[in-house]
């Protein structure tokens, strides 16, 4: 093998020791009957129409591309131990697979009776690097993968759409299209299942995928099985529907702490934060849409005034609702005209392997400028 190029090799290095690392081969048994290079999405109006009433009228799978038994994978939207799926032959092997003594003693934390975290009890020196307490993304304990928080490269927007795939996400993903830009897009395994061919359409228009566990808990909150169980899952459905298993998630509220964070490593998986969040789930809900949308230009903003001379961000926003879609297609033009360049983690971070199978990343810095910037 000759490897002529410094970036190259070290694209090579960044995969072979992924690999090592990762103490177990479990994502190999997936099936999928989809090859992730060449995708074609059915037609049929769910896939076409961008009338949410249309877009989410539930199809059965082409069962020659999927063959989706209800009794083999966790109850939609309940936590992934549901329906026997910690009792099952796979769940049990990987589980025993792991040397649980290394895991991080961390305690199961409760919630409020407002249902929010309590982080009331927790030690203030912050001894298990508690995103929610602390916003700690530096894990403290050995053998964990550290978070990834904000891209690295200055006057760099950060693009990732958290919750889909959603069933009327057609209009907000021609428009990514059209314009070119790819982001990364964190997939709930239970909306994996009910949406297949949207989790397609993602992989098909050069999405980078990652993972937002079975049923989008604040993951600190579950027992080690659980935690174990959102997580796998998740690989298996985003496998099954996308011919692809992720190496990236993104824990839902941000909630991890090293626990959370030991096991995912297990399953060789890194957590992506952020350090923007535009709280765009919550207009027209708990806020008005115009206090996202000042949030919205406060970020545009900050690309101009030099808040990004020398690394970029990453940004929370949401394929949630067709209000947040909207949101994101009527401020994409300004946050391209502030920002030098508009892409997804996996290119800002340089991640050659975004996914376990050797398929090697190919967007590049810039790629996704629009020719006013370039
Ligand atoms: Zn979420």
């Amino acid at each position: 093998m000759q490897l002529k190029s410094l970036a190259l090799s070290a694209a090579l290095t960044q995969f072979v020791t992924s690999i090592t690392a990762d103490a177990s081969a479990y994502w190999q048994s997936f099936q999928s009957k989809i090859d992730p290079t060449n995708i074609t999405v059915p037609v049929l109006p769910q896939t076409t129409s961008i009338d949410p009433t249309t877009e989410c009228k539930y199809f059965l799978p082409d069962p020659n591309l999927f063959a989706i038994n209800a009794t083999e994978w966790p109850s939609i939207w309940q936590v992934a131990t549901t329906n026997g799926m910690n009792e099952t032959e796979e769940f049990k092997n990987l589980y025993n697979s792991i040397d649980w003594s290394k895991c991080p003693s961390a305690p199961v934390r409760t919630l409020n009776s407002d249902g929010g975290i309590d982080t009331t009890q927790y030690d203030p020196s912050d001894p298990d690097c508690w995103w929610s307490a602390t916003t700690c993304t530096t894990p403290k304990h050995a053998g964990i993968n550290p978070d990834i928080r904000n891209c690295p490269e200055p006057e760099t927007w950060g693009l990732t759409y958290d919750d889909g795939p959603n069933c009327s996400h057609n209009a907000f993903y021609d428009y990514l299209e059209q314009q070119k830009l790819k982001a990364s897009m964190f997939y709930i395994g239970s909306n994996v299942l009910d949406w297949p061919y949207g989790a397609m359409r993602g992989v098909k228009d050069g999405h980078h995928i990652a993972s937002h566990t079975w049923s989008h808990p604040l993951m600190t909150t579950k027992t080690n099985q659980e935690v174990l169980a959102e997580l796998y899952y998740t690989q298996k459905a985003i496998k099954l529907a996308t011919g692809l298993t992720p190496r990236y998630w993104r824990p839902p509220y941000g909630d991890l702490d090293d626990r959370v964070r030991w096991i995912a490593s297990q399953l060789g998986l890194t957590a992506v934060i952020w350090n923007l969040d535009t709280n765009d789930w919550s207009a027209g809900e708990t806020v008005t849409i115009d206090t996202v949308e000042k949030t919205y230009q406060n970020y545009i903003e900050m690309g101009k005034n030099g808040s990004f001379a020398n690394s970029g961000n990453i940004v929370l926003t949401h394929e949630i609702n067709n209000t947040t879609m909207q949101m994101a297609i009527d401020n994409l033009p300004a946050i391209r005209s502030a920002y030098k360049q508009v892409i997804d983690v996996a290119t800002c971070y340089n991640i050659s392997y975004p996914y376990f199978e050797n398929l090697q990343w190919t967007h590049t810095l810039n790629a996704t400028t629009n020719a006013t910037n370039a």
